[in-house]
Parts: C-alpha cells; sequence; structure tokens
C-alpha cells in the first residue's frame, strides 16, 4: 500500500469526526464529484447560512445533494421527510455508500431496528435521518436527537403538501407546523414538480415566505423524446426495445390487464420484463421493485402506481402504450429516465383511441363539471405536443412556461422534420363518410366504408351502396387512422363515447365541406412509408458513445460491480454508477491515485473498491 494511499483510507475512515467546513472540499472527499452541477452550489450556501430555501429542480439535476451536503457541513443531525419507505431506505443506503452515517425511521419499523437506529441518532452518531411525515408528527423527535440537535429540516416531495397535485399526501400538512415549532432550524423544501399552483401551495403550507428559491430550467437535455402513430403498438415497442438489449427501463401502461398481457408478450420475445401494477400481490411488487432495482436489463412494465419510489439513476428508457392524462404526468413520468446525465430514450405510440379512451375516463369519472373541464384542458395540451409539427421539446418546455428556441436535435420532430400537406380534399370525404354513414358509426367501421372493404357489418347496413364506399382508396387503415385523430384535434369532429365511439360531425365541419377553410394535415411517418416502424434518435445508450474497445472494458466492469452488489446485497448504482464506469473504461486509470481524479470516486467508496476494480481493469485490457 502507498503512503499516500495509506492517507486516504484513513481520511475516510474518519469521516464524521473531523470538521467539514468547505462545501466543495466536502463534495470532492465524499462524493468525488469535482464540481458541483447547476444551481447546487448557491442552494447549498443558502441552507448552511441558516436561510430557509424552496428548490426547484427537475428530476436528475441533484437535489440530494442540496441538504446532504449542508447536512455534513453544519453541527447536529439534519431531519429529512419523504413520503415512502423504500425511498428512504434506497437514500440511506447510497448515503452509506459514501460512508456518510444516516438512519431511516417509520411508524412499522420492526422494532429492534428502530430501537438501533435511536440508539445511534440518540448518541449523536448520525448525521441525516429519515422520517416519514407521520413518524415526525408522532413527535418525541427533539429529544431523540443527540447532543448536536438538529441541524436542519429537508422535505424531499415537497409537492405531496399540495393538493393540487396527484400524490397529495394528507400528513404532509402537518409540516406545516415545523416553522412555527422550530423557527431558527432552517428548513428546506424540495421538488420536482413545476407548475405555479403547486409550487403557491408548497410556500403557504410549509410558512415559506421568507425563503430563497432556486428555480432551475426543467430540460433535461439527456433525454430524446420520439412519439409515433399507433400502427401496430407491440412491434412498435419491440422495435425500440430491441437497441436497449442489457439496459433497464419502464413501459407505462393503463390497465393491468395490458401491463400482465405486455410482459407476457415480451418475455415469449426474449425480453426479460416484469410487471407493477397497484393489484398485484404485495410480495411480487416488493420482489419485482426490488428486482428492478438490484438487476440490470430488466424491462418493468407497469401502470402508473409505479413511481415516486424509483431512485434507480440508470433507467435508459421511459416507454409509454398509453397517452398519460396530461403533459405534466407524461414530463414526470419520462423524467425518470436519466437521472445519471447520461443518454436516455422517451418513446410513445399514440393514436385515435388514446384520446376517445381519456375523454371516456374524464366523463365517466366521479369529478364535477368544473374538474372535468380542467381535466379535458389538460389532455388537449398533451394531444397538441403528439401532434406538433414543431420541436417536441421547445413545446413541452412552453407549456410550462419556459422558452426554448427550438430545434434541440433531439426529438423525432428535430431529427426528421415533419411535412405537412393539404388535406382539405381528404378531410372532405373523411367527413363526409361519417355523415353519410348516419353519424351513429366508430372509427374502424367509417375507415373500412371509406377504403371499399366489405364486412358482415359493411353489409349488413347497406354501406357497400353508397357514394363513400370505397372512395378513399389512395390511403391505406392507417392514414385514415392519422387524419381522423388530427380532425379530431382540430375539433372538427367529436367522439361519443356513450355511443360506443361514434364519431359525430362538429359545426366547424360545414367550412371544410364549402371549401372556405383548408385543412392542413401532418404527414405521420406511417402514412408516408406505409409502416409504423419506429425513427432512431440519437443517443439510444449509455454505451452508445464508447468504442467497441471501450465497451468490452465496460462490461467487464459492469460484471465486477454487480459481483460486488450481490456480495453486499446493495444495488449495483450504490457501487458505482454507470457515469464512473463508462470513465474507468476510457481513461483507465492504472493507480488508485489516478482513480480519484474520476467523478464518482470518493474516498470512501476508493477504499472500499478501488482495489477490485483495478484488478478488473487490467483482466480486461490485457
Ligand atoms: P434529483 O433528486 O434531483 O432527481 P438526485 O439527487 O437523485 O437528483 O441526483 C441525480 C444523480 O446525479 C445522482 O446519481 C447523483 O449522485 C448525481 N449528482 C448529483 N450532484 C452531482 C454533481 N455535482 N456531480 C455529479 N453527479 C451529481
Ligand atoms: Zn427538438
Amino acid at each position: 500500500m502507498t503512503h499516500s494511499f495509506r492517507n486516504i483510507f484513513d481520511a475516510a475512515e474518519r469521516l464524521g469526526e473531523v470538521e467539514l467546513s468547505n462545501p466543495l472540499d466536502v463534495l470532492r472527499r465524499v462524493w468525488g464529484y469535482p464540481e458541483f452541477r447547476g444551481m447546487q452550489a448557491d442552494v447549498v450556501k443558502s441552507v448552511i447560512s441558516g436561510r430557509d430555501t424552496l428548490v426547484l429542480f427537475p428530476t436528475g439535476k441533484g437535489k440530494s445533494l442540496c441538504y446532504q451536503l449542508p447536512a455534513l457541513c453544519l453541527k447536529g443531525t439534519a431531519v429529512v421527510v419523504s413520503p415512502l419507505v423504500a425511498l428512504m431506505r434506497d437514500q440511506v443506503e447510497e448515503l452509506k455508500g459514501f460512508g456518510v452515517a444516516a438512519g431511516a425511521l417509520w411508524s412499522e419499523q420492526p422494532p429492534d431496528e428502530a430501537s438501533e437506529v435511536k440508539r445511534q441518532l440518540r448518541s449523536g452518531q448520525l448525521k441525516l435521518i429519515y422520517v416519514t411525515p407521520e413518524r415526525l408528527a408522532a413527535g418525541g423527535f427533539e429529544t431523540m436527537v443527540g447532543g448536536g440537535g438538529i441541524s436542519l429540516f429537508a422535505i424531499d416531495e415537497a409537492h405531496c403538501i399540495s393538493f393540487w397535485g396527484n400524490n397529495f399526501r394528507k400528513d404532509y400538512l402537518s409540516l406545516g407546523r415545523l416553522k412555527e415549532m422550530y423557527p431558527d432550524i432552517p428548513l428546506v423544501a424540495l421538488t420536482a414538480t413545476a407548475d405555479a399552483h403547486t409550487r403557491k401551495d408548497i410556500v403557504r403550507l410549509l410558512n415559506l415566505s421568507d425563503a430563497a428559491v432556486f428555480i432551475d430550467s426543467f430540460d433535461r437535455k439527456n433525454i430524446s423524446y420520439e412519439i409515433v402513430p399507433r400502427s401496430n403498438p407491440r412491434s412498435q415497442l419491440l422495435d425500440f426495445l430491441r437497441p436497449h438489449d442489457g439496459e433497464s427501463g419502464i413501459v407505462y401502461c393503463l390497465s393491468r390487464k395490458k401491463v400482465e398481457e405486455t410482459v407476457e408478450w415480451l418475455n415469449d420475445n426474449g425480453i426479460r420484463a416484469k410487471h407493477y401494477h397497484a393489484k398485484l400481490d404485495p410480495a411480487v411488487k416488493a420482489a419485482n421493485q426490488d428486482a428492478f432495482r438490484m438487476e440490470e436489463g430488466l424491462c418493468l412494465v407497469a401502470t402508473v402506481a409505479f413511481g415516486m419510489g424509483i431512485n434507480k439513476p440508470n433507467v435508459r428508457y421511459v416507454a409509454h402504450l398509453d397517452l398519460p392524462s396530461s403533459v405534466e404526468s407524461y414530463y414526470q413520468e419520462t423524467g425518470r429516465a436519466g437521472r445519471d446525465g447520461l443518454p436516455a430514450q422517451a418513446f410513445m405510440v399514440f393514436g385515435m383511441q388514446d384520446i376517445v379512451q381519456r375523454l371516456r375516463m374524464i366523463d365517466e369519472g366521479e369529478a364535477n363539471d368544473q374538474i372535468k373541464r380542467i381535466e379535458r384542458a389538460k389532455l388537449n395540451a398533451l394531444v397538441g405536443i403528439c401532434e406538433t409539427t414543431a420541436c417536441r421539446r421547445q413545446s413541452i418546455l412552453g407549456h410550462f412556461g419556459e422558452v426554448h428556441p427550438g430545434g434541440c436535435g433531439s426529438c423525432d420532430t428535430c431529427t426528421k422534420p415533419i411535412e405537412t400537406w393539404d388535406g382539405t380534399e381528404a378531410a372532405i370525404k373523411a367527413l363526409a363518410a361519417i355523415y353519410r354513414t348516419g353519424e351513429r358509426f366508430g372509427v374502424g367501421h367509417v375507415i373500412d366504408v371509406l377504403t371499399g372493404k366489405v364486412t358482415e357489418k359493411t353489409k349488413r347496413f347497406g354501406h357497400v351502396d353508397l357514394a363513400v364506399f370505397g372512395a378513399g382508396k389512395e390511403f391505406n387503415a392507417s392514414a385514415w387512422q392519422s387524419i381522423y385523430r388530427q380532425l379530431l384535434t382540430l375539433n372538427l369532429i367529436r367522439v361519443e363515447h356513450d355511443e360506443f365511439g361514434a364519431m359525430k360531425l362538429q359545426e366547424t365541419a360545414a367550412g371544410v365541406f364549402k371549401k372556405e377553410r383548408q385543412v392542413n394535415l401532418r404527414r405521420d411517418r406511417s402514412v408516408s412509408r406505409g409502416t409504423g416502424k419506429t425513427t432512431d434518435v440519437a443517443g439510444a445508450s449509455s454505451r452508445s458513445g464508447l468504442s467497441p474497445d471501450d465497451r468490452e472494458v465496460f462490461e467487464v466492469l459492469r460484471q465486477e460491480r454487480l459481483a460486488i452488489s450481490r456480495e453486499l446485497g446493495i444495488a449495483p448504482y450504490v457501487v458505482f454508477p454507470d457515469t464512473t464506469l463508462v470513465a474507468f473504461a476510457t481513461r483507465r486509470p492504472q493507480v488508485l491515485e489516478e482513480m480519484l481524479e474520476i467523478s464518482g470516486v470518493g474516498q470512501t467508496k476508493l477504499a472500499r473498491y478501488g482495489e477490485r476494480f483495478l484488478r478488473a481493469l487490467q483482466t480486461a485490457v490485457r
């Protein structure tokens, strides 16, 4: 062991005893990150100075560090409120991985585990204690924290306090009292929820009117976006998943039935997939969630029940087989990809049926008329993004009030610009077919009529004798699907779900018949090519930037990481994130000191795993 390495090792063991005062120094020594990211440095300064602070960063910008690092610099123990036990345990495991003393307490914790954590807390060993809001409300906390007292309060996922969002938690409301009870202890609230209404709620309900507010851009540059018209969703999904072989990702479906069917189908097609939905047996649910965390290359097919608890940084893709309810949901769900900053993909198939289904859900829902109107408007905004011919990133960010110049280069409309065409003639035929069949039929049947398909139904209703029968043979069925979908978003037609999806003309359609109005349509790729093949959006995987040689080394390192993770029973990313392995593979450090220069290698991890990865590197490059 070299002399300098000995020093490093000693330092790691002393961590927590020494006075840690310079934030950048702490960042480098504990986390091994060379620099703060974005606004982190300013937030950390604000919290350390004792100010209440509100942090609004998108997922993946590094919110956790904004309270974890001050916790190490301040005297005492930081109390972190988090909504989910799974999330708390993840964070504690990650912190321990960096050599930081942390623990978690919640109401239904096994008693011996809880008393051990309380013992450590009382003796002042812990720099951070994670608690659920109900455990905090149960009280007695200040007496449990050892001599150093409480250094700060951090409220993670602070949007849970707002009734407005979809993650409202009643127990969060009791957190409003913290500021009255502990006026002198700094409180930092953090969320990735962008909308103004939720922000206002957080400030009001947590009494944060004097807080310093930090809002970072919500652009997730490393995520590429692709939304394709639904033709054959299963093979479209398969085409999308193939290049992600060996990587982890999430596929969202609306119903639990579809989740189960999709998993079965993916497994039959050689893609390792597991399922997750609210009605699943709790043991299976926990096992599948755990598998997603611990394993690599697993596709988790889920309903939106799988969400907030996902801390995994190397989710490489999020695919939607059904339309989410709003742009907010879409952004939150896709945002679970690429927390580690490496390239990640968001992919969605979208069809007319999605809109009909969502509208039906709204109409059949229990909400009052005013809320239903809001829900319809939210759905429309998302459909607008699906149908846009402009840069998708620009449209999405615009929805959140952020100006983006467009031309992002990593969304499908940028990489393969959408053509538009004068679809007035086609629209007239499409509208006429609805009218002539009596505004009583769904899109499938009306398209059969237009394309001249003789079926039991077209015969029974005498539609084979209409002038419109076969009048639209110049396009195939999927092209007509696209046209009807656009007529719906252009508000020229509507769909009655209580009449089994019958299409009806809106009054505005008259202007099209009279040719007073031109109808510009986007030329969907499935229209021009006659296939539903997905397009490649640049930056498919974390390995994509690597040369074949480096990629081989990366795979060896990944195996080593997996072996360590199994031995220690911790998630692979807790050993080292992919970004660190990529740097090992490209820079190939030969001694421990060189490893320390790589982002993600702090002193504790160097001491624990450095030698093993050096050896793995030596075997890999031999
Ligand atoms: P958020 O809570 O905002 O979604 P996290 O706190 O989970 O983000 O951080 C996302 C990832 O970025 C984590 O893997 C974290 O370790 C890493 N990270 C955070 N800050 C930095 C930094 N300054 N340099 C490098 N990586 C960072
Ligand atoms: Zn773009």
